[in-house]
């Protein structure tokens, strides 16, 4: 399982010092002490933001500091305050102290707010001072450092998308394509292991969590190979993209196969048989004319019944028009606001084949 992760240093403003000032007034000889306080450092505080999605922001930017309080100044003027540091992060980021190695707070309530770090005291001014014995103090305090950590942020991704398909149809090549992340590519079944995440980005700082789910084979919900523990992560997408040959490798029948995938996910659980799925034709460069292409399209949407879009890995051919129609369905389901289990998942007894894959 991909894991989002960010060190980052975290300081609260240093409290401003405090001032020595004297009052200076026409016809009062000795004027009484007047420095003002300081102001507080500012706070920094964590906030679970909805809608920010991944560590990313963070990959750039290694120190978040609070404003420093500013120093006090004369006529018993306090300095104001710093203003606070609010560091947004995705709903369900762990934070632990990297030093310590300890987890801090988990950020799973999103609207939640932490105090990570506490803004330095605020020093007094010469005012304070003042006592029956010291009518004149030169004495002012200076303000107290903000506190300061290293914080090591973590967030378990969960793909909005996922890719199904038959082994070979494509679904490695499309991730490494749209992603940073790079599964393994190979030109055999079962090569991809483990479901492989990236995160794909369109322009506008728009971003998508994509899930390469490796092949699934007939029987997979009945827990016959790997496949059944896939579905799992099939089941917590908001989108499927259902990649398809049309003429397979293996010399097997492009519309047996999807109707197999869409069986073995039917049989799995009636969540995944309700979520929207993008049918996509993959390899089209394999084509040689825009009329061969054509005609296999068609040949396929008359037999499934069904619209597809066109792409090709190798070349580009369709992959922007493609993410940009995920955006879409993506914003329409997240609207009709599809309830997506989240959480890690615990190996259970409703595993029936306990095959250790890295999460
Ligand atoms: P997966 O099993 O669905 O993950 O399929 P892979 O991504 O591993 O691809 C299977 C084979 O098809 C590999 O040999 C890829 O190089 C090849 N392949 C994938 N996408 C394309 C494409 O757009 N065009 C061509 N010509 N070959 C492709
Ligand atoms: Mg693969």
């Amino acid at each position: 399982m991909l894991i989002d992760q960010a060190i980052i240093q975290v300081r609260a403003g240093a409290g401003g010092d405090g001032k020595v000032a004297f009052r200076r007034e026409k016809y009062i000889p000795k004027g009484g002490p007047s420095g003002g306080d300081g102001g507080q450092g500012g706070n920094v505080y964590l906030l679970a933001q909805p809608g920010v999605d991944t560590l990313l922001d963070f990959s750039g930017t290694y120190h978040w500091k609070a404003d420093d309080g500013e120093p006090g100044g004369v006529k018993q003027c306090t300095g104001h305050n710093g203003q606070d540091l609010i560091i947004q992060l995705p709903p369900g980021t762990l934070v632990f102290d990297q030093d310590a190695g300890k987890l801090i707070v988990d950020m799973d309530r999103p609207g939640m707010r932490y105090l990570i770090c506490k803004g330095g005291r605020a020093g007094w001014g010469n005012e304070h001072f003042k006592s029956p014995t010291n009518q004149a103090p030169h004495e002012a305090q200076p303000g107290s450092p903000g506190q300061e950590r290293m914080l090591r942020l973590e967030l378990k991704l969960i793909a909005d998308i996922g890719f199904v398909g038959k082994p070979n149809a494509g679904k490695s090549t499309l991730l490494s394509r749209v992603s940073r992340a790079t599964p393994k590519i190979a030109d055999y079944p079962f090569t991809t292991l483990e479901p492989q995440l990236g995160i794909a980005e369109l322009p506008g700082a728009r971003r998508m969590v994509m899930a390469d789910l490796p092949g699934l084979i007939q029987g997979a919900s009945h827990g016959v190979g790997l496949g059944f523990r896939f579905l799992r992560h099939v089941e917590r997408t908001r989108l499927l993209v259902h990649l398809l040959e049309v003429e397979p490798t293996d010399g097997s029948n492009p519309i047996d196969n999807y109707r197999a995938i869409r069986q073995e996910l039917n049989a799995y659980s009636a969540v995944l048989t309700g979520k929207p799925e993008i049918v996509v034709l993959s390899k089209m460069d394999l084509y040689q004319t825009q009329e061969d292409q054509d005609a296999a399209a068609q040949m396929i949407e008359a037999e499934l019944g069904i619209p597809t879009l066109r792409i090709s890995a190798a070349t580009g051919q369709g992959i922007e028009a493609l993410l940009e129609r995920c955006w879409e369905e993506l914003a329409v389901a997240k609207l009709a606001d599809v309830p997506v289990e989240n959480g890690a998942d615990e190996p259970g007894d409703d595993e029936p084949n306990p095959t250790a894959i890295p999460e």
